[in-house]
């Protein structure tokens, strides 16, 4: 039986079906790599694989369509493996069935697929089916998009010819991507030199929770709010006031999470406790006024505790809490020329006590334009280095810079409007994309990226519309017809 097969564009989704079926989690491509080359065999079109993987089938022009510029579609053969708890699915072996639901389509408790093998289908039906105009096509299908890009980041120049790269990856029907951000990691190692407490002193820990967090792209816009530094801003305000002295300092967690939660472990000299208590108090609440419309889950939480056998010499103590006062957290600017754009943010992401005495304080950086995140990143690193850190860059990923001139982009943008009557919204993400690596192999390329609505990608509720797949489709193939000469 065919669930999909009485759906309007049949062939797309037997293409997508066939898909579903084979098993192709990141970084275990095999079989959808023999697959696709099997279907360029079957349908005589060129095709060839890279190191990696990669693979890049060719397609000729349609008769009297040879002069148009040459048109890179773009998809990842891989997906993300995600199930409901109990389900006996194996990733490796079992194909997923997908499922009619409504205006949807879906899988059995699993993760669909739909992103990407929604653009595997699409690139499949221009190469097989010889009805369709269009000018010379390049079908590029990219391995291990969603653990690491490794794919696009491998890719050789010269494996590909076009001079257009459509990349159909987007999972907002009506939204044209033209950027996205990339991305480094800043990294401050600071040495602990301690010593016992002085005699005499009280312990407490600190602890703030309730911070909204979320992904530091897609959300860093939403709060200023991030535990480490509210936890710092006590830290440097009662350092002064109270001779408290640091023992630990631990908050947040995955370098691309905002940190939600951060505590401090520390001493208060025994004759102090009752003005320093009351001094939270205070403190806190002022706080909590402040960040009540950007934070309002936020909480504080202070407990005696145990004596803790060491704390930080005053000099570490103090030039730690600077540095981390001083380092910036949130969006650094907004994108000049696209609307809510977040261009450039860093995300103060963890500091972890780690034996023998050391700090580690985590931060990563995010901007469409490359000089924009060094600058970033380096102003990050100015701040970690004048603390006496150690401080070290990841390699990073390039960004994909907007550019609202593109050709393709006015093409699809007036193609879009004749077809739908209505102007489609053109954006940009402030995440990763392969298309910024894909642009530092291509640098001449004039790239876009569109897709159907999917909705819950990476989770077992992941679906796919059924509508917005057919206007993906047909803005797809009309936008192909329209392809300008070459030069
Ligand atoms: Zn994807």
């Amino acid at each position: 039986m065919n669930p999909l097969s009485d759906l309007d564009n049949a062939l797309l989704w037997k293409y997508f079906e066939d898909i579903c079926r084979i098993p192709r989690l990141s970084r275990n491509e095999g079989q959808v790599i023999d697959y696709l080359l099997a279907f360029a065999h079957e349908h005589k079109l060129k095709a060839k694989k890279d190191n990696t993987g990669n693979v890049l089938i060719s397609k000729p022009a349609s008769p009297g369509m040879e002069n148009r510029k040459t048109v890179i579609l773009q998809s990842h053969m891989d997906m993300v493996g995600e199930k409901e708890q109990g389900r006996p699915h194996d990733f490796s072996k079992d194909p997923i069935i997908p499922v009619v639901d409504g205006e949807w389509i879906r899988a059995s408790g699993t993760t669909l697929g739909a992103d990407d093998g929604i653009g595997i289908a699409a690139q499949m039906l221009i190469l097989s089916d010889r009805d369709l105009v269009h000018g010379p096509i390049e079908c590029l299908f990219t391995v291990d998009e969603e653990s690491g890009m490794t794919g696009a980041q491998n890719l050789e120049a010269g494996f590909m010819t076009g001079e257009i790269l459509i990349n159909l990856d987007s999972e907002d029907e009506g939204e044209l991507f033209i950027g996205c951000a990339g991305g480094i990691d800043t990294i401050g190692t600071f040495k602990c030199k301690t010593k016992k407490p002085e005699d005499g002193s009280i312990a407490y820990k600190m602890s703030v929770g309730g911070v909204k967090g979320g992904h530091s792209g897609d959300e860093i816009h939403k709060s200023p709010g991030n535990a480490i530094k509210i936890v710092n801003r006590f830290l440097w305000n009662a350092g002064n006031d109270f001779r408290l002295a640091l023992s630990m300092f631990d908050g947040g967690n995955l370098r691309n999470a905002i940190p939600r939660e951060a505590f401090a472990l520390f001493t208060i000299p025994a004759a102090l406790v009752e003005d320093f208590e009351d001094y939270y108090q205070k403190f806190t609440n002022a706080l909590l006024l402040e960040l009540k419309d950007f934070e309002p889950e936020l909480s504080f939480r202070l407990s005696r505790s145990e004596l803790p056998e060491t704390i930080l010499t005053r000099k570490r103590q103090v030039r730690l809490i600077r540095a981390l006062y001083a380092c910036p957290h949130g969006v650094i600017t907004w994108s000049p020329t696209l609307k809510d754009l977040v261009e450039t943010s860093t995300n103060l992401a963890s500091v972890k006590f780690t034996k023998p005495n050391r700090a580690i304080v985590t931060t990563s950086q995010r901007s469409s334009v490359d000089t924009a995140k060094k600058n970033i990143g380096d102003r990050v690193a100015s701040c970690l280095a004048l603390g006496g850190a150690r401080v070290e860059h990841s390699d990073g990923y390039p960004g994909w810079s907007p550019n609202p001139d593109s050709e393709i982009l006015n093409i699809t943008t007036g193609v879009y409007a004749g077809l739908f009557g209505q102007e489609p919204v053109v954006r940009a993400i402030h995440a990763g994309l392969e298309c910024g690596l894909i642009l530092e192999k291509y640098p001449g390329l004039d790239m876009l990226s569109f897709g159907p609505t999917i909705k819950g990608a990476h989770t077992p509720s992941e679906r796919i519309n059924i509508h917005t797949t057919e206007k993906f489709w047909k803005l797809l193939l009309e936008v192909l017809g329209r392809i300008p000469e070459k030069w």
